[in-house]
This record gives structure tokens, C-alpha cells and sequence, in this order.
């Protein structure tokens, strides 16, 4: 029953294929930079969502030599709002390993593809088998769950060992010749008819001899065990609004060169140990921020809760709007800072703790900065900040590159203020 569950299902699947398949920009040709670029973009993201972006991506590099020789700030910024920015990054330096090694061609070899940066075992089966037409597999989690379900198989998906005894099944369902079809045709039923949480059988092309529907247990399989939860980090974060030279414009400072949005730009913010007192986190954000560089920072307004979650951490942010005390940029008095910090969110008032320490804080200029020289001349210009920060204006945001929590937040404020 096996052997010809198997070959109806490979059969069925290719027929229905051909028939159904739909018209993706990625699709247009086999050149395997354009499958490898399309690869790497889907992976965690939506179709709908990835192909403007692809189009806008292969519009300005079009062949793997553009995106070697391309600033990495382009393309990170031709991949702002897709997330998981460390794709791009390894994109680019596969990129750059195809020109230095192959004279800027992907090649024909399994070996050399798998050895790219960013290229993992379902990378290199796609680009192989779309491109090349070469009979490797390429399982991710929809085909994993496709084949799960077809098969009634009860492992964990979760498992390498799965994994593997899946991506054998998967080669031994590759029909002669159509590697590239066939690996499309699997991904498409996964993305169209056997779905994560409603399959709809009913319009299955392999309805027939699907074990795991003839058992009832579509929708129990994939069996996956659940992965740890993403770490919660609580962070409090400042929209500080500039004056003077700076009207108009916010702080915002770039992230180090390596580890989590390596380069891109934010609003400072910092971990806290909790959310609960807004007077507190104010004042946190204050001693931390003066510390970091020399800015007396003034919390006026609780603005606006975010959150985004990342592969590992989870962060829950809450963003208040600030001004420039004292020293800082527009010269204003201590009595002034405690007034102007006096108030959170619609009108209630600041904590009189906070109110009080304030009021001292600004008064005392929290004592000499530990990392900021220069940052507390009168007028504050952009030449006085300490080096990852800057003022920027709306217009600037088409220049540099923020990961999407941030682009949310700051549109929020400009679209509000
Ligand atoms: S019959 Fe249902 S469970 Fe089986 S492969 Fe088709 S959609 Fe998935």
C-alpha cells in the first residue's frame, strides 16, 4: 500500500500543480539567485507580504554582484520591516562568497551551496532542486507537516532525527526529472490546502490516500513539541523631543556593530526590572540615559505601550515622551524641569515622588556623566552627542534603517504630535 500511496501521491500532487500553481515574481525564471533570494525572504514571513518586498530587492540588486557590492546600510534598509534582519546580512555575505569563489555565479553543486552563509539544509534543497532541478529535498515546517499528515507518521517533528527520516521519504517522492515541480507542488499544498490549522481536504488533490485523514488525525498532526517561550524583557524607552536647532526632530542612537539589530537605529531605551510605576521608570530613564550620555532627559508623557517578539526574547516596552532639562540642549531652568515632568499621560499627575526627585535631579545635573564629554554644551547641536546618538526628522527615516517596532513607534508620534 506504501509504494503506491507513494507514487499517487507524487502523481496526484504534480498534476495538481500544473494546474493550480500560482503566478509568483519568483517563478518567472529559474536563475538561482532570484530562488535563493525568494528562499530566504519566506522564510517566517507571509507570501503576501514578502513579494513587494522581493520585487523592490531584485528591482535594485538584480544579480548576485549587486548585492556583494551594495553598502550593507542598503540592504538592510531594502529589508526594513521584514525582521530577522540576520537573513539579510547573510544573504549579503553569501552574496559576496559567490563572487569571490565563483566568479559571481550560484553553482550547480550541493556541497558549495550548502556552504554559503545563511544557506541551511532547506535553502540548499530549494535553490538545488528549484534551480537546478536537482532531486534534493527541501523540508521545512509546511512540508514536514504535509508529509506528517499524508503519511499518518507520529514523530516528533521537533526532533532532528525526524527531520531526517523525513527528508528521506522526501527524496524518495521526487518523481524523475521534476525535482524543482515537485518541491513547489509540496510547498504549495502546504500553503493552500493542508494548512496548520484547518486542511481542507475536501479540495485535497491526495485526499484519497492520506493515512492521517483516513485516521482522523489531520489536525493532530504535525505532533511538535512546543518550543521554550520567547525570554520576556520589560524595557522602557523615550521619544526625546528636540528644541531649538533640533525642533521638530527626536534622539535616536545606533545599535553596536554585532549581536541583536546589529547597526540599525532605535530610540534609547534600557531593561527594567519591571513596568508597575511610571514615576520610577521615568526615573530610571533619566539616571541612565544622563549616564550614557550626559543628556538630562526628562520624562513628560507615558505615550504608548509596544511589544515585539523576536526568535528568543519578547519585549514589552513602555514609551514615554521626553524633553531636555538644564544643560542639555535649551537651557531651561530646574524649577521648569520639575513643572514640565509634573504631568503623565492625559493630564494625570507624576508621581510626587518622582515629581521631587525630579526637581532635585535636574537641580543637582545628576553629578558629572560617565560617558558623555561634550554632551552638556549650551544649544546641544548634534556635534555635542555622544557618538551613537543623533537628532533626527520624519524625513530621515527613508535613510536610515529601523527595525519595525520602531518604525510603529516613531510613526505614531509623528503621525500624533
Ligand atoms: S487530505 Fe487533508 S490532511 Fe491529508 S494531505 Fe490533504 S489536506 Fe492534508
Amino acid at each position: 500500500m506504501k509504494v503506491d500511496a507513494k507514487q499517487y501521491f507524487s502523481k496526484e500532487l504534480l498534476a495538481w500543480y500544473q494546474l493550480v500553481k500560482r503566478d509568483l515574481p519568483w517563478r518567472k525564471n529559474r536563475d538561482p539567485y532570484r530562488v535563493w533570494v525568494s528562499e530566504i525572504m519566506l522564510q517566517q514571513t507571509r507570501v503576501d507580504t514578502v513579494i513587494p518586498y522581493y520585487e523592490r530587492f531584485m528591482a535594485k540588486f538584480p544579480t548576485v554582484r549587486h548585492l556583494a557590492e551594495a553598502p550593507e546600510e542598503e540592504v538592510l534598509k531594502s529589508w526594513e520591516g521584514l525582521g530577522y534582519y540576520s537573513r539579510a546580512r547573510n544573504l549579503q555575505a553569501g552574496a559576496r562568497e559567490v563572487v569571490e569563489r565563483y566568479g559571481g555565479i550560484v553553482p550547480d553543486d550541493k556541497e558549495a551551496v550548502a556552504s554559503l552563509k545563511g544557506v541551511g539544509p532547506y535553502t540548499s534543497g530549494a535553490i538545488m532542486s528549484i534551480a537546478f532541478n536537482r532531486p534534493e529535498p527541501a523540508v521545512d515546517g509546511n512540508v514536514m507537516r504535509v508529509l506528517s499528515r499524508y503519511f499518518c507518521l507520529e514523530d516528533d517533528i521537533a526532533k532532528p532525527s525526524t527531520r531526517t527520516g523525513i527528508e528521506k521519504l522526501a527524496v524518495s517522492l521526487i518523481p524523475e526529472g521534476e525535482a524543482g515541480d515537485f518541491n513547489q507542488a509540496l510547498m504549495e499544498l502546504g500553503a493552500l490546502v493542508c494548512t496548520p490549522k484547518s486542511p481542507v481536504c475536501l479540495t485535497c488533490p491526495v485526499m484519497e490516500h492520506c493515512a492521517g485523514r483516513l485516521a482522523g488525525k489531520e489536525t493532530e498532526l504535525p505532533v511538535k513539541t512546543k518550543a521554550k517561550p520567547p525570554r520576556e524583557e520589560l524595557r522602557a524607552a523615550v521619544i526625546v523631543e528636540g528644541s531649538g536647532a533640533h525642533a521638530g526632530k527626536v534622539l535616536v542612537r545606533r545599535r553596536p556593530d554585532k549581536g541583536l539589530l546589529a547597526q540599525m537605529w532605535e530610540i534609547p531605551h534600557l531593561l527594567v526590572p519591571e513596568h508597575g510605576d511610571d514615576a520610577a521608570l521615568a526615573e530610571q530613564l533619566s539616571r541612565t540615559l544622563h549616564e550614557e550620555t550626559g543628556l538630562l532627559i526628562r520624562p513628560k508623557l507615558a505615550l504608548m505601550d509596544a511589544e515585539h517578539v523576536f526568535s528568543h526574547i519578547h519585549w514589552k516596552m513602555k514609551i514615554y515622551a521626553a524633553d531636555l532639562g538644564a544643560g542639555s540642549e535649551d537651557g531651561a531652568g530646574s524649577a521648569e524641569s520639575a513643572e514640565c515632568t509634573s504631568r503623565l499621560r492625559g493630564g494625570e499627575e507624576m508621581h510626587p515622588l518622582w515629581a521631587a526627585e525630579a526637581a532635585a535631579a535636574y537641580e543637582s545635573g545628576f553629578g558629572a556623566p560617565a560617558n558623555a564629554a561634550g554632551a552638556r554644551t549650551a544649544e546641544g547641536g548634534a556635534e555635542t552627542l555622544p557618538e551613537p546618538y543623533s537628532w533626527i526628522g520624519r524625513d530621515d527615516m527613508e535613510r536610515l534603517t529601523f527595525p519595525n517596532l520602531f518604525i510603529r513607534v516613531l510613526n505614531h508620534y509623528f503621525d500624533n504630535r
